[in-house]
């Protein structure tokens, strides 16, 4: 089912439109790709989605954007527990210069929890889900920083699971990485896709094919082709 609909999008920073009025559906418990030549919009249209394009200042949003039966950007919207809800892993992994355990736990205390017991399962059940918990279990103390970018991508990803969200959206999360790595992530994100709503930006169509269901191809601010990845990468 639908859980996130944009209408009518344009965004623009100052005097420049980047986005010409994109329309987008994302389902649940699947994984959409944004591709798209550099600087067609993708991470615009990425960051309205949590409203991280708030900070910029002189951006103009509008169109509609439902998330559930809630619109993003009503003024009634609590932007924490929106992030919390629309997550978001970056290009390069930006663990907190803490532990694995307090990089894990953070979002969860902010919010209140402290019982030892129930953070301990959390983090637990984030590590795991985001593949990473065999590599780091012994270690939950020490730094996330320490760790190669890949597990560091990976404990980003468990930061963000720990927090239960609806939707996890990555900008380009492995294009910074090794291609062993990068093949780890692909197959945590075909894992998570069965309780999230995934949307990727990348520039790597291979990625898309190899993990999408549905690909939404963008061109100057506008989307010019949203179907079925194997639609998509087949020839006419
Ligand atoms: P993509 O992710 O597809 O590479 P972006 O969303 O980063 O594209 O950029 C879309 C357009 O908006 C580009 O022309 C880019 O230069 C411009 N842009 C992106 N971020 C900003 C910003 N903070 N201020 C002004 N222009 C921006
Ligand atoms: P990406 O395509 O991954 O967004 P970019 O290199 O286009 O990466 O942008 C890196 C950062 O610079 C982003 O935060 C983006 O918003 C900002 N940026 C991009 N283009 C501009 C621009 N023309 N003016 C100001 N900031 C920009």
């Amino acid at each position: 089912s639908i859980i996130l609909e944009t209408k009518d999008v344009h965004l623009s920073y100052g005097k420049k439109e980047a986005l010409h009025g994109v329309n987008l559906d994302f389902e649940d418990n699947s994984i959409t790709a944004l591709i798209g030549p550099s600087g067609c919009g993708k991470s615009t249209f990425l960051r309205c989605l949590n409203r991280m394009n708030d900070l910029i200042p002189n951006t103009t949003i509008t169109g509609s954007f439902q998330f559930h039966e809630r619109e993003i950007y009503a003024s009634t919207i609590d932007l924490v527990e929106l992030r919390k809800q629309i997550g978001m892993v970056f290009q390069q992994p930006n663990p907190f210069p803490f532990s694995v355990y307090e990089n894990v736990t953070y979002g969860l205390k902010l919010t209140g929890h402290s019982d030892r017991k129930f953070l301990d399962e959390q983090v637990e059940r984030a590590l795991k889900q985001a593949a990473v918990w065999d590599e780091v279990k012994d270690n939950l103390n020490k730094s996330a920083m320490s760790f190669s970018g890949g597990q560091q991508q990976r404990i980003c990803i468990a930061r963000l699971l720990a927090v239960q969200p609806d939707i996890i959206l990555l900008d380009e999360p492995t294009s910074a990485l090794d291609p062993i790595s990068s093949a780890q992530i692909e197959t945590t994100l075909l894992e998570l896709k069965k309780e999230y709503c995934i949307i990727i930006v990348t520039h790597n169509l291979q990625q898309a094919s190899r993990i999408a269901d549905r690909t939404a191809f963008m061109l100057n601010g506008n989307l010019v082709e949203y179907d079925n990845t194997s639609k998509m990468f087949t020839n006419p």
